[in-house]
């Protein structure tokens, strides 16, 4: 059932929005179609009484923002009212890591490493602009309809700059011990630690530290003991030993497990090419010059980087948008707005 926005937000004018697509503590995400390309789009409705700390949502707008990585959801948009915070993102079709291992098991290595070695290229675009990530998790990785890779989910992630971190954060099963411990800790081997877990789950169908409470959990991960199943190859088993160590200043850095001979058994596997923020589907351009749009408004836009309507349309026929991913479009050309005032669904 839908009803009206609670907001009447002008600015959802462009937007018409289908359905529930998850929902966590202080937001729901939703998809919806660009209306006036006929693109897919997923929108995080983020309600700002529930987050106490509005820092973080600050946070997760501006480092979403300076991002932009073929492995990394893609903003397009931001629209601000009193009571919520709305983020119009590239819609990831194929849902997310945590649903797709429950329904496979684990993976045989080839997959893993497949998708192991776009979940990195992710995060190292993230460190190589003093980002970290701080809640990597299957369930913040989700994939399109082609099985790519996309890092989500910036509501912990902070510019750090190399600066030692002190907050408590992240999920308790992929936190690295020095969270545990409440040490001033570097953010780069945090999210190092974190996806050593996530590998762990993705070759073994398993998580490498539990607990049944939360104080049995942490013993598991301070002591930084975990089984290796016999299974996994040598290589395989090498990585995993080099990302969850104990001490954060003897864990492999990022750049070192790029390297390692299990991620890059030949030379040329990595090589992921940044999106070019210029580059523009011809079809889709041509539907928004046919709407009015101005090239010019259009430019400046994307060059003030003002992730405003008309930056958000540029983006979504961009290469990270709808002028990438064929499946995400509905139609294409100007799909009509609905008659009246926006609706989406609770
Ligand atoms: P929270 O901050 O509450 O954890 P997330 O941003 O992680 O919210 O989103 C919650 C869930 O919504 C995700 O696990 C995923 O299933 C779905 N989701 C989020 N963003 C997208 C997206 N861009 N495309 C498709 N599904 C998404
Ligand atoms: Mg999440």
């Amino acid at each position: 059932m839908f009803r009206p926005c609670a907001l009447g937000a002008p600015s959802m004018k462009n937007y018409r929005v289908l359905r529930t697509l998850g929902a966590g503590a202080c937001a729901k995400v939703k998809l919806a179609l660009h209306l006036v390309t006929g693109t897919e789009v997923a929108i995080k409705f983020i309600c700002k009484a529930r987050q106490a700390r509005l820092e973080f949502l600050a946070r997760e707008v501006a480092c979403m923002k300076a991002l932009q990585h073929p492995n990394i959801i893609q903003l397009f948009e931001v629209l601000d009212t009193p009571e919520e915070l709305l983020l119009v993102m590239e819609y990831a079709g194929g849902g997310n890591l945590l649903d797709y291992l429950l329904r496979r098991g684990r993976l045989e290595e080839l997959e893993a490493r497949h998708k192991f070695q776009q979940i990195l290229a992710a995060v190292a675009h993230c460190h190589a602009r003093g980002i970290v990530h701080r809640d990597l998790k299957p369930e913040n990785i989700l994939m399109d309809r082609e099985h790519n890779l996309k890092l989500s989910d910036f509501g912990l992630s902070i510019e750090c700059a190399g600066a030692a971190l002190s907050t408590f954060c992240g999920s308790p099963e992929y936190a690295a011990p020095e969270i545990f411990l409440h040490r001033p800790y570097a953010g780069p081997a945090v999210d190092v630690w974190s996806l050593g877990v996530v590998l762990y789950r993705m070759v073994t169908g398993a998580l490498p530290f539990r607990g049944s409470d939360l104080v049995e959990l942490r013993d598991r991960v301070v002591s930084g003991h975990f089984h290796l199943p016999p299974y996994l190859s040598a290589q395989c088993r090498d990585l995993l030993g080099r990302m969850m160590v104990q001490d954060p200043q003897g864990r492999s850095s990022l750049e070192a497990i790029q390297q390692h001979p299990w991620v890059r058994p030949t030379q040329g596997l990595l090589a992921v090419h940044e999106p070019s923020p210029s580059h523009h589907d011809a079809a889709l351009a041509e539907a928004m010059v046919s709407m009015g749009d101005q090239r010019q408004q259009s430019q400046t836009a994307v060059v003030e980087r003002r992730f405003d309507e008309v930056m958000g349309s540029d983006l979504i026929l961009g290469p990270g948008g709808g002028g990438r991913g064929a499946p995400r479009r509905r139609r294409r050309g100007r799909v009509s707005p609905p008659p009246r005032s926006p609706a989406h669904a609770p």
